[in-house]
């Protein structure tokens, strides 16, 4: 795992993004202001922009670029989330080994790093829905000792179920939570789009194994 195989991980979620432009747009109409997935594209386009430079360097250092290129280029609540997210990442990933244990609490770090950034756990229709399940169920397969392959085929189902579960949700944090009870019955964009880039990664990661 080095810098190559974090731009390779951008590559997979930016290729989902674009596929599922016109879908992810819709949900943010619905419930939002529709700009979600541009404010993800723009992001995405930055970072290929910088793809030499995430490239040419070590893991954490690799994440930590791709931070500060995702704060300077993504706006919106989703701009500083994702930003929390590749740079809690980034720093744990200094303590901990390249191995299923290590990436479980490297990903736990950065979700953790999200949740305090936006001031919301488990329950507020929000892609926090998606990361904390994804990221729980990561370290308890982790600490059962369970391999990479198995890891990979699960998550996506985890993130898969999460996401839908979020269309029944009240949602009580960002602009979905003006319309009250009306956010009912529509899928959250920002858990659908990190449902679409977990299941990306762990598929690329898949055949590149
Ligand atoms: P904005 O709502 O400012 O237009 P985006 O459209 O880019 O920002 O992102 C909306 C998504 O951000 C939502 O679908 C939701 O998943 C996520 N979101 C909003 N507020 C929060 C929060 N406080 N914590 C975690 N995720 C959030
Ligand atoms: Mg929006």
């Amino acid at each position: 795992m080095n810098g190559k195989t974090v731009m390779a991980c951008i590559d997979a979620a930016h290729a989902t993004l674009v596929a599922n432009t016109d879908e992810i747009a819709l949900l943010d109409q619905q419930i939002g202001d529709g700009d979600h997935i541009f404010n993800l594209l723009r992001g995405m386009e930055a970072l290929t922009a910088t793809r030499a430079q995430i490239e040419g360097v070590a893991l954490g250092p690799a994440l930590d670029v791709a931070a500060m290129k995702i704060l300077s280029t993504v706006g919106g609540s989703s701009g500083p989330l994702f930003f929390s997210l590749l740079n809690g990442m980034a720093k744990a990933s200094a303590h901990n080994a390249m191995d299923v244990a290590g990436f479980a609490s490297i990903f736990a770090a950065g979700v953790d790093a999200v949740g305090q950034r936006g001031k919301t756990g488990i329950g507020s229709k929000t892609m926090m829905d998606v990361l904390i399940p994804v990221a729980r169920r990561f370290e308890e397969m982790a600490s059962a000792g369970a391999t990479a392959a198995e890891v990979l085929d699960t998550l996506p189902r985890v993130a898969e179920e999460s996401m839908l579960a979020t269309r029944d949700m009240l949602a009580t944090k960002g602009r979905a939570s003006f319309l009250g009870e009306r956010s009912r019955g529509h899928i959250d964009p920002g858990a659908r789009s990190s449902q679409l880039m977990i299941a990306a990664v762990c598929g690329w990661l898949v055949q590149s194994n």
